[in-house]
């Protein structure tokens, strides 16, 4: 087995016994980097100086024993949403081309506290807005188990770095499903935690109200170690939760006794492939001989979810990308009016996407609209929290798939805007709703990865990553890495 290959917890075990150093860990991720990444294309930045020095600094803490946490040595890589002290952080768009932030974000800077590796800054949809990395201001992402494929987006750049053994884990962030259905496209497990449970300080805004940052990982263990790393208050964001963090970890291998597990039928049905439904069906049957009680469950204002999302996210990016004007940072158009060197810097500085949701949000937003659309979109994300109280009544978690459809070939959905957002359908809701949910491999399909989503109410990480672990387990996938050839 060569280093790059284990797991977090793997990792983390050989470097306690000193068997192998940090070093030797981050000199075989940074080779595999070499080795694949003019095919994978995670990156945007790789920063090997900055692991480098990383890997010393934990070498020594190892070395005395000093501050040592479950994460010391270990390789990881960000997306380039999360601001980063003295590395570039694009969020994938020209007009951030050249940003270097002067401040860490707060899920960076406690990642550094526990003495992770910095490998890189993963490539993204701009500013999060895309469900392929096609969107990236500079180049697709491939996915690593079929590189004519997309790994999904936004977090696409996390997900096929993860599972290409480019880091042993990953960072994302999840408004409408950024770290879940990439995780699915790529076979690996990515957790969208409880709204507010992780900080938003220093993650680029796209919709405040919905973006929540969320790890990427070979398995649910490393994942729930990511998140214990992340999660926690943070008085620098106003909407993080002021509870205690639980030991995820503990949690985890306690008995899974006496589960009912709901499965949301409006998950199943129509726009979803039904070999990826026969497949969840199909855990779901191995579950309830196991002695878990299975559940059908509705979820009736589902059908209105995506609508109501692309009103609302799309009205708070108009609002928070209104600071990118050229004046204190980022791109700037030199023109002879302010007024003009508005225009042409937007104009340059923004892809497509971007532009055609900020148009959206502000036509919404807009006097006389307001009450047609936002409005409204606010009180359908009411009807769907209240969905999901009513379904916890009877079930601890929800089951569904977390991605209606598999990895799609590139180029296919570009042009077509609806079928790209109809990817979004399965993941959305909990968004909404502010609940965690949390993505893990549960098979193939032509030789594509299929990914299984399990819902749960507000702050039921414990419940939820000890259910997604068991089922790990059943399921029998862990730490899958894409089979990509060296030469
Ligand atoms: N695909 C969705 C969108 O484009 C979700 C993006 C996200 O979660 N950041 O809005």
């Amino acid at each position: 087995m060569k280093l790059w290959q284990l797991t977090v917890q793997e990792a983390h075990r050989l470097l306690l016994k000193r068997d192998i150093s940090s070093r030797e860990l981050t000199e075989s991720v940074l080779d595999r980097i070499a080795q694949v990444e003019d095919r994978v294309k995670a990156f945007i930045t790789v920063t090997e100086s900055v692991a480098r020095q990383m890997a010393e600094e934990a070498d020594r803490r190892l070395r005395q024993g000093e501050h040592v946490t479950p994460l010391t040595g270990i390789p990881i890589a960000i997306k380039d949403v999360l601001c980063t002290k003295g590395i570039r952080t694009t969020c994938g768009s020209r007009i951030l081309e050249n940003f270097v932030p002067p401040y860490d974000a707060t899920c960076v800077k406690r990642l550094k506290e526990w003495g992770a590796v910095f490998v890189g800054k993963t490539n993204m949809d701009e500013f999060a807005m895309g469900s392929s990395t096609e969107f990236s201001a500079f180049f697709p992402t491939a996915n690593p188990w079929d590189l004519k494929r997309v790994p999904g987006g936004s977090s696409g750049g996390s997900a096929a770095a993860v599972a290409a053994g480019e880091c042993c884990a990953a960072l994302g962030t999840d408004t409408g499903g950024s770290v879940r259905q990439p995780a699915s496209f790529c076979g690996i497990v990515g957790l969208k935690p409880t709204y507010g449970r992780v900080s938003r300080f220093g993650l680029i805004a796209f919709a405040s109200s919905l973006d929540q940052v969320g790890p990427m990982t070979r398995t649910v263990a490393d994942c729930a170690v990511l998140l214990q790393a992340i999660a926690g208050h943070d008085p620098w964001d106003s909407t993080s939760i002021p509870e205690p963090v639980p030991d995820y970890l503990q949690e985890l291998n306690k008995e899974v006794n006496g589960l009912t597990i709901g499965l949301p039928k409006e998950y199943f049905g129509e726009g979803v492939d039904q070999r990826i439904a026969q497949m969840i069906y199909g855990v779901a049957k191995k579950l309830e001989t196991l002695g878990v009680r299975i559940e059908e469950v509705s979820l009736p204002t589902t059908e209105y979810a995506l609508s109501a999302y692309y009103i609302i996210a799309p009205a708070e990016a108009s609002s928070n990308l209104a600071r990118y004007d050229g004046v204190q940072y980022g791109y700037r158009v030199p023109a002879d009016d302010i007024v003009e060197m508005y225009c042409k810097t937007r104009k340059e500085g923004f892809g497509r996407e971007v532009k055609h949701r900020i148009m959206l949000g502000t036509y919404t937003l807009s006097s006389g609209y307001y009450e047609a659309y936002y409005l409204r979109a606010a009180k359908v994300r009411s009807l769907i929290r209240r969905d999901f109280e009513k379904a916890f009544q009877t079930c601890q978690l929800l089951m569904s798939p977390t991605s209606p459809i598999l990895p799609f070939p590139m180029g296919e959905r570009t042009t077509d805007p609806l079928l790209m957002k109809m990817c979004d359908i399965c993941t959305i809701p909990a968004n909404m709703a502010g609940l965690p949910a949390i993505s893990l491999p549960c098979g193939f399909i032509d030789g594509l990865p299929v990914g299984l989503q399990l819902t749960g109410p507000p702050l039921s990480e414990p419940l939820l990553l000890r259910g997604a672990n068991w089922i790990e387990k059943q399921v029998g996938l862990f730490n899958c890495l894409a089979p990509l050839s060296v030469p």
